[in-house]
């Protein structure tokens, strides 16, 4: 298969690796948002969030606390932030992945989110709520 991960866990490509078992690969993201920045992935192939095996999910969680706390030893960061982008524009490995990046004073990584609280009233919750358990049924 002609993706970049497949190639690193299998070792065609290489990386600078952080961890491995059996069901998951860690490694140093090539570009460093931050000092550490590690991405962790299932060993399966699985485009996105969208069909990852709960099995897979379970072995990148597992490990999740071990690593960002291996991080925070190694570089004592003031905090440390987990993101997973999921297909195009925001995904541009479709290997199914998190990102770890350990925060830093002044380390310039933005990751915004907007604050709509003040625009919403109670019944767009509810809206908002609905739509999620009609689908969650469904
Ligand atoms: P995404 O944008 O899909 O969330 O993140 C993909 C990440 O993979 C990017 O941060 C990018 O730097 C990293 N990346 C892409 N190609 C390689 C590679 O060949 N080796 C390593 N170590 N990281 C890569
Ligand atoms: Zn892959």
């Amino acid at each position: 298969m002609d993706c970049i991960f497949c190639k690193i866990i299998e070792g065609t490509i290489p990386s600078y690796k952080v961890y491995e078992d059996d069901q998951v690969y860690a490694f140093l993201d090539i570009s460093q948002g931050t000092k550490g920045h590690t991405l962790v992935v299932p060993k399966n192939h699985s485009a996105s969030v969208f069909d990852l095996p709960e099995e897979d999910a379970k072995a990148i969680f597992r490990v999740v606390p071990k690593l960002s706390n291996t991080l925070k030893k190694a570089f004592n960061p003031i905090g440390l932030n987990i993101v997973s982008n999921n297909e195009k524009p925001y995904q541009t490995v479709d290997h199914f992945h998190i990102h770890l990046l350990p925060r830093y004073e002044d380390d310039e990584l933005v990751l915004s989110m907007i604050n709509r609280m003040n625009d919403l009233e109670q019944k767009d919750y509810v809206e908002v709520l609905d739509a999620i358990k009609v689908a969650m049924k469904a």
